[in-house]
């Protein structure tokens, strides 16, 4: 396991003053979150570009940082791939002609406020606005965090009657925001009152709480999770540094209480998007316990052009990997459609040439096979 950061390390502008176990308390940590300039200003050395980017943010995603993910942040350095994800740039500010507040055209297909039906089978359920940190590539920044006019009002009533008489939907996904950041009596009353509909057979919820505040991560949220088992849990995790070793108690803690992991991670511009960092951060999620699910491209959402790469860098990013690691270690790589056609996988081309009678493939080191078409 990864050495846990001593709090005697931290500088104080960070632990504000946090004995070892306020600074384990989830609550102290939400309570002791750096939301504003002076704050901020007190713990990193602020570029212009990010302290002028801080005038405007709030506009369109509110700024907050766990002091927990703050402390593992470099100060000094603006391109920290850690603290590019949550300290705004001015380059935010930039909207391009392809991009658009709503890239996964949710909106159009929400049939209850709160809850999105886009495949036939499962649904995706809003729980809440908030986060414990804010992701400044958020695909939901339209209605996270609570400072646009699009305020997010998820209507449980509507939502569960929904699931209800729609007996085709077997899987819910619970999202947001960050589900976990409910209290556990609020989660294990929503979960029950999904598990209470029989032909809901899977659960699963999409997080980045193990990574911004692993302390959330209680034995007591684990049993309220597993008593609604089978109900998978999601990571949002984008960089192998995110992977500390309380990030990896909390991943260990809610496996061992018999919750299976996945992951997904945002291809990001200058922060991931080298094989370098990416076969790392998938080795470590397996020693996590964690097998990793989706790597997306990054959503045209609005102000997010500086952290998209091409399509072309992802797959070469999948043909870097397969054949070349574990199975278990390659998530699949998709693009969510933008507009609203849902998750498209993109893969490296193995099919070389397919004629009449065979088709001639391509392993993972180049050498080429034939296969017969009939049998
Ligand atoms: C991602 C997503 C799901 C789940 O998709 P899977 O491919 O099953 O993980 C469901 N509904 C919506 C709207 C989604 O965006």
């Amino acid at each position: 396991m990864n050495q846990k950061t001593l709090l005697t390390d931290i500088p104080d502008s960070i632990r504000q003053g946090a004995t070892q176990e306020e600074w384990e308390d989830y609550t102290w940590q939400l309570r002791h979150s750096f939301n504003s300039i002076p704050k901020l200003e007190a713990a990193l050395r602020l570029s212009t570009e990010e302290r002028n980017a801080l005038l405007h943010a709030a506009e369109r995603l509110a700024v907050s940082i766990t002091p927990y993910f703050l402390s593992l942040i470099d100060p000094d350095n603006p391109c920290d791939p850690l603290r590019r994800q949550v300290i705004p740039h001015m380059d935010e500010t930039i909207v391009g002609e392809e991009e658009m507040a709503d890239p996964c055209g949710e909106d159009d297909r929400m049939v209850a406020p709160g809850l999105v039906h886009r495949y036939p089978d499962r649904v995706l359920l809003l729980a809440t606005d908030r986060c414990a940190s804010y992701c400044r590539h958020c695909t939901r920044s339209r209605v996270v965090s609570g400072v646009t006019d699009h305020k997010l009002r998820t209507n449980w009533d509507a939502a569960f009657d929904y699931i209800r008489r729609h007996t085709e939907i077997r899987d819910v996904l619970l999202s947001g925001g960050d589900p976990l950041l409910l209290p556990d009596s609020r989660l294990d009353s929503i979960l029950s009152e999904l598990r209470s509909i029989p032909h809901i057979e899977f659960l699963r919820i999409g997080s980045r709480i193990p990574i911004f505040l692993p302390q959330r991560i209680t034995d007591s949220l684990c049993a309220t999770l597993r008593k609604h088992a089978p109900l998978f849990l999601s990571v949002h995790v984008n960089h192998p540094s995110e992977l500390t070793g309380e990030a990896e108690e909390a991943l260990v803690r809610l496996a061992d209480h018999g919750i299976p992991l996945g992951s997904q991670t945002v291809l990001l511009k200058g922060i991931n998007d080298d094989i370098a960092i990416q076969r790392p951060l998938y080795h470590r999620l397996l020693q996590c316990r964690v097998r990793p699910y989706y790597l997306y491209q990054c959503d045209l959402i609005e102000g997010s052009r500086h952290f998209r790469t091409t399509l072309q860098t992802g797959i070469d990013i999948i043909s870097a990997l397969r054949g070349h690691t574990s199975g278990y270690a390659i998530p699949q790589y998709v693009v969510d459609a933008p507009g609203g056609g849902g998750k498209i996988p993109v893969n490296p081309d193995y099919i070389v040439e397919q004629t009449d009678d065979h088709v001639t493939l391509r392993n993972y080191a180049g050498q080429l096979y034939t296969y017969p078409l009939f049998s």
